[in-house]
């Protein structure tokens, strides 16, 4: 006999309330995961609609007194169906119980007391006004962010308070004071300008020859109903919008709805601008500082068809919109698309996933496309599009490759080479601003020598060892150890060591060198506060400042027409973190540095400092050259079984008992590999660890670590399944394990 678990409210906090139904022998083979049924409810039997969220062979109760679900809508249509499965997927796919896939996908219902919200900023005297007005705005420094925002507002006439305050940097202090000048004024309710109209047809770009060859492409492809996975791989400022934007023109035409995912980091005010723009108050956007109600009545809004855009970072994917025809996922690569919870998704996967279940397309888009996603358009799966050159001919800047092995032979100990410092000189009396970027992401404490450049690995796993209290050199896959020696194997030098710099010591060094520059930072300590973040990026947008150091925050999205210099303070940082994705993270960070650098009209330099000038990933990057990458970064992946080349899963155990924790992942290991030897299904697999994380400890919570590699992606989903169904018979209230299904992030 089989059971269904039903839930007949569908909403976030019903969910842990299900009800169960025996399934009728003529229902038992086509009855899924997310089915509308009929059932006859409560002792009335008053006949209601569920949804099926779980199918068991173990009755919760008296079979005897469970009734019988009556039929199955076959009308699959609704939106829920589709969320729900999509959590169903997710749940195996990544691992996880079915409860917390479904919080994932469902968004929160919250009653709020109605807000009374500012809602639009317009101008408040007339355009000739505002131009003198400005005209002496931008001469004072002081008045830099209201020149910038009265600017904005002659353009537009009319602008949205939360974009001001949270895209374009501007305080709520400012704009009070501006109002009580009477310049301009605050509505309280929102207005949204209507699209479509003549001026907005004729302000229409016309496309350039590679961008109407990838967007007639996909929408020739679409009208013939044709539904795929596109890549468009397009240098920074190349016109990659412009392609979405004209997809989503011609999608939304048909009546259907788009989705487009961008890092939060990277949704500027002027991207969303030219969204309201062309597609005015179809488009809404989602951000994280939103509250949970506002959240869900942009979700409500969605519903209701009141929307056919919604833009946002990775759980925009989930607006239930009923009939979506495009999800665009840009800057693809970005870390910021897996989650960090469980389920830990990937958003790329899941909107392929979810694109699968409406029938829609996908069109993911990035200057430095994931080599995952690379390698599935190099196979065929994926169609490419590439687009090579700079909108309007801007150029690229200058990328000055510095080898500090040979600053160090010349003598110079400090961070700085001589070139940064001479460049930096420049700039300052230009009074154009600097940028100095520490690329620290992923960085844990690695090895290695200053004189020849030489860097601890493992000897197995192909990644930087990282050093740990007592002088150790352990590596964070399979746990292999050495000891720290005092002078280099490859050149006996004793320069060898690791490698300490943080954004503070960069700052004092500054300040040292420059000691009438201003100087802004921005890291984990100095945006602790809310909003922080944001004050420092407009202080620095206003030049209230000359310098800006700060860790990968800076290098992300943000527009500062004023810097033309770029400083890498030591690319291997982020380049010897100790995983597998090490090299391609920083052929990232370092092609994304050097597209901040003089975009507009100035020429920008752009200063990479590095121990391994002859790194591949070092050398492509200062070249921008993404295919050498690639082939250079793939052909390791092959050898070492990396994805993509082949399937990771991270299996992570935590415990406030180092004792427990020990014994759990062990006796976990011993049962994997059990399987793995005598199972059919999972012979190509190979279980690495338990080790220590490369954390070991957080808050008082003991953490350790295991890997299984795998060509096949199948074998591990069942590792995974098998894992779970162990944690679930041994649950031990201390233990928590989490499953990381081809990770981005070492652990
Ligand atoms: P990307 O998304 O690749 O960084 P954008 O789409 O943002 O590039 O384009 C960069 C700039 O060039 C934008 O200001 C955009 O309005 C402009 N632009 C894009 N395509 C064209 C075009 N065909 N003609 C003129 N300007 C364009
Ligand atoms: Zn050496
Ligand atoms: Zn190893």
């Amino acid at each position: 006999m089989k059971y269904a678990n039903i839930i007949v409210n569908i909403s976030h906090e019903n969910l842990d309330r299900t009800f169960q139904y025996i399934i009728p022998g003529e229902l038992e083979n086509n009855l899924g995961i997310g089915d509308y049924v009929s059932i006859s409810f409560g002792p009335g039997n008053r006949i209601i609609k569920g949804y099926v969220l779980e199918i068991t062979d173990t009755a919760v109760y008296d079979p005897e007194k469970l009734k019988e679900i009556i039929s199955v809508d076959t009308d699959s249509r609704f939106v829920e169906y589709k969320l729900i499965r999509l959590a169903y997927w997710m749940k195996q796919t990544y691992g996880s119980t079915m409860i917390n896939a479904l919080k994932t996908v469902l968004p929160i219902k919250k009653i709020m007391k109605e807000k009374e919200e500012k809602s639009s900023i317009i101008l408040n005297i007339p355009v000739e006004e505002a131009r003198e007005k400005l005209e002496q705005y931008e001469r004072n420094l002081r008045t830099i962010a209201r020149a910038r925002l009265l600017k904005e507002l002659i353009n537009e006439k009319q602008l949205d308070y939360r974009l001001v305050t949270a895209k374009l940097n501007i305080s709520p202090a400012t704009i009070r004071a501006m109002e009580k000048q009477e310049i301009i004024a605050v509505e309280k309710k929102r207005v949204y300008r209507n699209t479509a109209g003549g001026e907005q047809q004729s302000n229409r770009i016309t496309l350039n020859e590679e961008q109407s060859e990838a967007a007639s492409s996909i929408i020739r492809d679409y009208s013939a109903g044709i539904r795929k996975t596109y890549l468009i791989h397009g240098i920074t400022g190349s016109g990659k919008t412009e392609v979405y934007m004209e997809v989503i023109d011609a999608v939304i035409k048909e009546g259907k709805q788009v989705i487009m995912l961008i890092p939060e980091i990277a949704l500027t005010y002027q991207t969303v601008m030219r969204f309201y723009r062309r597609f005015g108050d179809r488009v809404s956007t989602l951000h994280s500082r939103l509250s949970d109600g506002e959240k869900y009545d942009q979700f409500e809004r969605a519903r209701k068809g009141e929307i056919s855009i919604m833009i946002g970072p990775r759980s925009a994917l989930f607006t239930p919109f009923d009939s979506l025809g495009l999800i665009v996922i840009d800057e693809e690569h970005e870390s910021s698309y897996k989650s960090d919870n469980m389920p830990k998704y990937h958003a790329v996967k899941t909107a392929g996933k979810l694109a699968e279940l409406h029938g829609a397309s996908l069109i993911l888009g990035s200057a430095t496309p994931s080599l995952d996603s690379y390698y599935m358009a190099m196979r065929g799966e994926y169609g490419l599009f590439r687009l090579n050159k700079r909108i309007g001919d801007a150029k690229l800047p200058a990328v000055h490759l510095v080898d500090l092995r040979e600053e160090l032979r010349e003598g110079n100990r400090s961070m700085f080479s001589r070139e940064l410092k001479s460049l930096m000189e420049e700039r300052l009396d230009r009074n154009e601003q600097i940028m100095l970027f520490l690329n620290r992401r992923g960085y844990a404490g690695f090895i290695s020598c200053r004189s020849c450049g030489h860097v601890m690995k493992c000897p197995h796993c192909d990644v930087s060892l990282s050093e740990h209290l007592g002088g150790k050199l352990i590596c964070h896959y399979c746990g292999y150890e050495t000891v720290m020696t005092g002078n280099c194997p490859e050149c006996g030098s004793e320069m060898i060591g690791s490698m300490r710099a943080g954004t503070e010591k960069v700052e004092e060094a500054v300040k040292k060198m420059f000691p009438y520059a201003s100087v802004l930072r921005m890291d984990a300590d100095t945006t602790r506060q809310k909003d922080s973040y944001e004050r420092i990026l407009s202080a620095f947008a206003n030049r209230e400042a000359d310098i800006l150091i700060g860790t990968q925050m800076i290098v992300k999205g943000h527009d500062f027409p004023f810097v033309t210099l770029m400083g890498i303070i030591i690319a291997d940082m982020s380049l010897n973190a100790g995983d597998y994705r090490a090299a391609e993270r920083t052929f990232q960070l370092l092609t994304q540095a050097a597209g901040r650098a003089g975009r507009a009209d100035a020429p920008g330099d752009v200063v990479i400092q590095t121990y391994n000038p002859e790194h591949y990933a070092v050398e492509a990057a200062a070249g921008q050259d993404y295919e050498r990458f690639y082939n250079d970064e793939m052909a390791y992946r092959s050898l070492m079984g990396y994805p993509p080349a082949g399937h990771m899963l991270a299996i992570l155990i935590e415990s406030a008992d180092e004792e427990a924790v020990d014994r759990y992942s062990k006796t976990l290991a011993e049962e994997l590999n059990d399987v793995i030897i005598k199972g059919l299904h999972a012979q190509g697999s190979t279980l690495i660890g338990p080790v220590d994380a490369s954390v070991k400890k957080i808050n008082d919570i003991y953490r350790k670590v295991m890997y299984i590699k795998s060509v096949e992606g199948n074998e591990l989903i069942f590792l995974k399944d098998q894992a779970e169904g162990y944690c679930e018979t041994y649950k031990d209230r201390n233990i928590r394990v989490t499953f990381d299904m081809d990770p981005v992030r070492g652990y």
